[in-house]
């Protein structure tokens, strides 16, 4: 069926980014053009969530605008954190037990994320912290943990314990909570809403690689978005997107190696314990939505190829583009005329994923 294959090689590890950039923000702002005019972007870049953002958007109101969106999102960080221990969410995670009062748009976010376990059936699952601290992702002091300490630390895993009642969020003593698998992707959406709300009606936003699109170019075309090829971090394909998110989860973004040789990556499975090591290199989901892009990303790649496939047959309203280990792609049919291979990479076989 295929005639080409991707080649694994010497996948770049991602910068590691210091705890100590962590909570920092830098907002820059750049322009290009003539001000107030409709073709005009205004560009803005900051370190947030544990990653860097690049945001361009067009038009008069722009400038104004995505210094309100880098305020927010600054603001979003402070709430969700895992490691400062002023957020919420960290004051949930050490709260022995006790209920916590949370923003409403923690709960809105916890709400959303527990609901999605549910649906994904745990593949996402955001109580998977201290498995994930056991295996170092959460302090860059990569290890591979013993059998029983992953045993230990999965008996404290369970999104059903998660309570959520008036505004306040209880877990069971020893569990924690993690927004990074949805944080990101809420926070597109709300820069989304900003932009909108100040009268932007064009912008193309990198959240620390999830893309968020409003509108289209000022010129009226879609936005093209690159996708990384999971091996190389060459451009694999383009996908051609207007008012849609494209989110990507893979281990490829970050990981490290065991001393038996091994790669283990920072999206965990849920039912082991350990590293996703199912075969899929990687999954981006697009959608109108990008918490729902951010959160379906991540469990589809904890799913595999197969489970993938039929979630999406059986749920719908999302579109997904899934690279293999072994090389091989695969594009679910809703966004297949939106997609095209790129450079050295044309001639690779696109397998279409159907409704059947
Ligand atoms: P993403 O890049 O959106 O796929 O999210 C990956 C991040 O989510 C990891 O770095 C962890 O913080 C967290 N995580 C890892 N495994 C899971 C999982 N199975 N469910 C929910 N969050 C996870
Ligand atoms: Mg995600």
């Amino acid at each position: 069926m295929k005639n080409w294959r991707l080649r694994p090689g010497q996948g770049r590890m991602r910068s590691i980014l210091l705890s100590a950039a962590c909570g920092t923000f830098l907002c820059l702002t750049a322009c290009s053009g003539q001000r107030g005019d409709e073709m005009t972007a205004y560009t803005e870049s900051l370190f947030a969530m544990d990653t860097y953002m690049t945001f361009t958007a067009y038009g008069a109101n722009a400038e104004d605008a995505l210094k309100q969106v880098c305020d927010r999102i600054a603001e979003l960080e402070g709430l969700w954190s895992a490691t400062d221990a002023g957020s919420e969410i960290y004051q949930v995670n050490h709260s022995g037990g006790q209920p916590v009062a949370v923003s409403g748009e923690t709960e809105e976010l916890v709400s959303f994320a527990l609901a999605m376990a549910e649906e994904t059936d745990g593949a996402l699952e955001p109580t998977i912290y201290p498995v994930l601290t056991a295996w170092g992702f959460t302090t860059d002091e990569n290890r591979v943990p013993a059998g029983n300490e992953i045993a230990e630390r999965l008996a404290t895993v369970g999104y059903e314990e998660v309570n959520i009642e008036s505004g306040a969020i209880t877990l069971e003593a020893g569990a924690m909570l993690d927004l990074g698998a949805v944080g990101k992707g809420y926070a597109g959406d709300e820069a989304v809403r900003i932009l909108k709300d100040n009268g932007v009606s064009s912008a193309l936003l990198d959240v620390g690689g999830n893309i968020q699109a409003l509108g289209t170019k000022p010129d009226g075309s879609r936005w093209r978005v690159g996708l990384k090829d999971p091996f190389s971090g060459g451009v694999l394909g383009v996908i051609r997107v207007a008012d849609e998110a494209v989110v990507t989860s893979g281990s490829y973004e970050r990981y490290f190696i065991g001393g038996d040789g091994k790669k283990y990556g920072h999206i965990i499975d849920p039912a082991t314990g350990y590293p996703v090591d199912n075969g899929l290199a990687s999954v981006t989901v697009i959608s109108g939505e990008g918490k729902l892009c951010d959160a379906l990303s991540t469990a589809l790649f904890v799913m595999g190829l197969e489970r993938a496939e039929d979630y999406w047959r059986q749920r719908q309203g999302f579109d997904m583009i899934l690279v293999t280990e072994d090389g091989n792609i695969y594009v679910t049919e809703g966004i297949k005329d939106q997609f095209s291979l790129q450079g050295e990479y044309r001639d690779m076989t696109v397998n279409v994923v159907e409704f059947e």
